[in-house]
């Protein structure tokens, strides 16, 4: 039984409206806490997203999306860094606290596993470095692997929470239950993650069964196979005490009207969360 105070939604949730429709349909829910995506932020741009955030009094959760290296293609590390530069310029102007990071998948047209791996590696030392001086915590999410090719070689929380130790200071971990949520190594990787003080942020949503698309069809919380209380209950005995943030990607749901949405999001969020 999740209380209102903890909630926070990613506007993914909401990606039919635009960032300002968003932000207005949460200001009316008394939604405090959102985490927007650089794209979305670009199109209404900085200064005004700024100030319709300030507006409604709604702070940030977190920001999406860095890392996703190898999507620029193998010896185009420079390029990836400078887009995520210009990320983490976006995420400081808003006041993030931290990023959600993809760590990325294969390199385009490869199949080397072992190479994508390091590669991502590589990108990652770079970015702690270019993050740091920023003081906004990197949240590394690791990915379903069915996500593997395009988004993320590192799979399992176990494996987050490898490369968060070895990236050092200014890394953290991102658990998100619909990617989390098979492994029967969760309970102990958000032990350990608890106790290294590096669950930097967690996502709540449900794995629907059967489900039509494994990016796009997303369930809310209670409509699907997952036991979030369970896994809530080893976050609390780990000891977050932070938000706890929606984020479903639903072609179903971003079709059917979002006030109606929120609302259902809101209520499920108490009963099953
Ligand atoms: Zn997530």
């Amino acid at each position: 039984m999740a209380s209102r105070d903890r909630f926070a939604i990613n506007t993914i949730s909401n990606n039919s409206l635009a960032l300002g429709d968003a932000i207005a349909l949460y200001c009316r829910h008394g939604v405090r806490a959102i985490t927007p995506w650089d794209d979305k932020v670009a199109e209404l741009g900085l200064a005004e997203t700024k100030r319709r955030l300030d507006d409604a009094g709604i702070a940030l959760n977190g920001f999406c999306l860095a890392g996703l290296f190898a999507k620029h293609g193998r010896g185009n590390l420079a390029v990836a860094l400078d887009h995520n530069r210009r990320v983490l310029d976006l995420a400081a102007a808003l006041g993030a606290p931290m990023i959600v990071t993809c760590v990325g998948g294969l390199i385009a047209g490869e199949r080397d596993l072992d190479y994508a791996r390091r590669y991502a590696f590589e990108g990652m030392q770079a970015l702690v470095e270019a993050a740091r001086p920023y003081g906004i915590t990197l949240g590394i999410e690791p990915l379903h692997p069915m996500y593997l090719p395009e988004w993320s070689v590192v799979t399992t929380i176990a494996e987050a929470n490898d490369w968060a130790e070895r990236l050092g200071a200014g890394v953290g971990i991102v658990v998100d239950t619909y990617h989390t949520w098979w492994d029967p190594a969760l309970a102990e990787g958000i032990r350990r993650a608890g106790a290294a003080g590096r669950i930097a942020a967690v996502h709540v949503n449900d794995w629907l069964s059967p489900t039509s698309d494994v990016l796009l069809d997303r369930g809310m919380m209670g409509e699907g196979v997952i036991d979030i209380p369970k896994i809530r209950g080893w976050l609390d005995d780990a000891g977050f005490a932070g938000r706890l943030e929606v984020e479903i990607f639903s072609t179903r749901l971003w079709a059917a009207d979002q006030d109606a949405y929120l609302a259902e999001t809101l209520q499920r969020f108490e009963e099953h969360v």
